[in-house]
Order: C-alpha cells, then sequence, then structure tokens
C-alpha cells in the first residue's frame, strides 16, 4: 500500500522572554524581528494552509522555533485549545513541537497529552557536560535524560535534536551523543551544524580566537558519522543540515561556519565515496559500471559529480545506472 503523504503546517512561536544565554543563540533576533502569531490566529493559518493540502495526506500542526513548553502554561492551552479544535474535526491528525528538556515535567505532559500531541521535538544539542556547559546550555545530561524518560514513558514520539561542532565538542563526543540519543530511544532526531551568528557569545569567542567553526568537510565527516548511527538503530533523521532560506543569508546574519546549500547531498555523497571506494578496492579494473538504488544515484555520483571527479583523478571512470529493485545501499557490478 502506498504511504500517506505527510505534512507539517508550521507555526514559529519564538519563546519570547527566554532565560537561557545559549552561546550560539541570537535571543534578540528571535524575540525581536519574528513574532509569534496570537492563538486566536491558529485558526486562519491553519485553515489557509489546509486549503493548498490535498486529501489522503497526514497532517501535523507543528509548533517549532523556540521552547514551547517554556511559555505561561495557560498561553500553550489556548494554542493548544486552537490545534485540537482541527484534530477534533478530523482535519489534521496529530500535534508536534519543540522546546528544550528542561522544560519537560509531568504536569506540561498532561497538558500536551490532553491535547493530542503526538510528537515533542527536544533540543538536546550534545550530551556531554563539557559541551553542554561551554555552549551555555543551563543544564546538564541529566535533565535530557530524564525528558526523554518521562516522553517515552507517557507514549509519545521522541525527537532529539543534536549540534555538531559546538565549543568543547569533537568527533568522538559527537558519536557518544549519537549512542545516546539511541540509548534514550528517540524516535526521530535532526543534526545541525553549529555556526556562527550575529550578535552571539559565540561570535565573540571566535573574534577572540577561542572558538574555531568546523570546516565543511570536517562537519560532512562528523555528520556521516552520526548519520550512519541513526540509520543503523532506525531512527528517523528529519534534516542534516540548516533550512537554506534562513534569514541567516538574507538577513545577513552568517559570520562563520558549515552553512552549506546542500549539506545533506555532501553527507550522502561522501557515505556513497566510501561505498564505492570499499567495493573497487580489491580490483585492478580502471572502469567500472555500478547499478545503484534510483533514489541513491545522485548521490552516488556525488554533489556536482564529485564522487566522479574523485575517482577519475585516480585514473578510475565510474558510470552508474539506477535500478529501482535495489535497497539504498546496495551496489551492483554491471560492468561487461
Ligand atoms: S537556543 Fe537557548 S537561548 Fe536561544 S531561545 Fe533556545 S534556549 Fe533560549
Amino acid at each position: 500500500m502506498k504511504k500517506k503523504k505527510h505534512v507539517n503546517i508550521p507555526i514559529f512561536i519564538p519563546e519570547l522572554a527566554c532565560p537561557h544565554q545559549c552561546v550560539f543563540c541570537n535571543q534578540q533576533k528571535i524575540s525581536g524581528t519574528v513574532e509569534a502569531p496570537p492563538p486566536s490566529e491558529i485558526n486562519n493559518i491553519v485553515n489557509q494552509y489546509l486549503s493548498t493540502i490535498s486529501n489522503n495526506t497526514n497532517v501535523e500542526i507543528a509548533f517549532f522555533g523556540g521552547s514551547f513548553t517554556g511559555i505561561p502554561l495557560q498561553l500553550q492551552e489556548e494554542y493548544l485549545i486552537e490545534a485540537n479544535k482541527f484534530i477534533k474535526l478530523g482535519k489534521v491528525q496529530s500535534i508536534r513541537l519543540s522546546t528544550r528538556p528542561d522544560y519537560i515535567d509531568n504536569e506540561i505532559l498532561d497538558l500536551l497529552e490532553k491535547y493530542g500531541v503526538k510528537t515533542i521535538e527536544l533540543g538536546a544539542q550534545s550530551t556531554d557536560n563539557t559541551v553542554l556547559l561551554k555552549s551555555g546550555r543551563g543544564h546538564s545530561y541529566d535533565a535530557i535524560e530524564n525528558a526523554a524518560f518521562l516522553i517515552k514513558k507517557r507514549g509519545f514520539d521522541l525527537g532529539l535534536q543534536m549540534m555538531i561542532g559546538l565549543p568543547g565538542d569533537s568527533l568522538e563526543k559527537s558519536i557518544k551523543t549519537a549512542q545516546t540519543i539511541v540509548k534514550l530511544k528517540a524516535d526521530n532526531t535532526r543534526i545541525y551544524p553549529t555556526i556562527i551568528v550575529k550578535g552571539t557569545a559565540l561570535e565573540k569567542l571566535y573574534q577572540t580566537g577561542r572558538y574555531k567553526p568546523l570546516s565543511i568537510p570536517e562537519a560532512v565527516i562528523i555528520s556521516k558519522a552520526v548519520y550512519k548511527i541513526f540509520e543503523d538503530n532506525n531512527i528517523t533523521i528529519l534534516r542534516v543540515g540548516l533550512h537554506p532560506s534562513d534569514e541567516l543569508t538574507e538577513g545577513k546574519s552568517y559570520i562563520a561556519g558549515p552553512l552549506h546549500n546542500s549539506f545533506k547531498e555532501l553527507v550522502m555523497s561522501s557515505i556513497w565515496k566510501d561505498i564505492i571506494t570499499e567495493k573497487i578496492k580489491n580490483s585492478n579494473k580502471q572502469e567500472f559500471c555500478f547499478e545503484v538504488n534510483s533514489k541513491q544515484i545522485n548521490y552516488a555520483i556525488g554533489y556536482k559529480k564529485e564522487n566522479i571527479e574523485h575517482f577519475a583523478e585516480k585514473n578510475i571512470k565510474i558510470k552508474f545506472k539506477s535500478n529501482p529493485l535495489l535497497s539504498k545501499y546496495q551496489i551492483n557490478d554491471c560492468s561487461n
């Protein structure tokens, strides 16, 4: 049976008076330029989206942008009542939201459960206490573990987002974070490289030489390692890399760091480069034809043909053919 299409209706709720000082976050930018729509607006926003969504689609209202459960309980409830009306009408199937790990307790979960929230995404960022401290997150790993435990125990879907390249972070620590996210039984994740945004504490650390952002190749290597851990453990990877359309580039708030429009493609290309290298390592042939899954062929060829060129530099010519019947990373030799 064909899988139902899934559409999120995003509603951006920046946490207006966030008391935290995460080094990578420019709160002024968040709270100064983007206003949360009042609860009374939710009806219009959702109806507008619904008018563009075809039937037979799984629709979810997604409260994103800040720490939803950090806003006053009464206001949370007002938003949830509006969203829940659409669930009752059968027009929307569920609600998801993002928040901080230390803004989860049973009272909050009671409220979210009452109004049909299905998925709670926590910005875990790292599970390493030194990284959390250096990043000014304002909580330790215990908060992540407690929140994840409560969320799973209460039957919600758990999202645990992570960042790579935070102050004090390393490849090993990122791998450990991904392994811990697996251990905490997350259902989904997002992988975000740390970038330096204007007006943040990280910008000051960078300007004074106390923080060095990852280069794009370094970010690709780390992302690839954690991507594979999530994939091997059947954790849905909802995103790799930041949204290219961010006000970051348009609003000129980007200072430095691994920001790339096709970051996920770079990561997938690198995964395929490894697969091909492994496949040809014991051969002394110089020309190959490989069949790969149709959805993977562009990644196998590489971003801007980088894999083809990488092997061409070693005098190895590779041709790819697509085959929809192959599994994701299957590679069949079709050389004569
Ligand atoms: S990233 Fe940190 S500082 Fe920024 S809004 Fe979220 S919790 Fe507050």
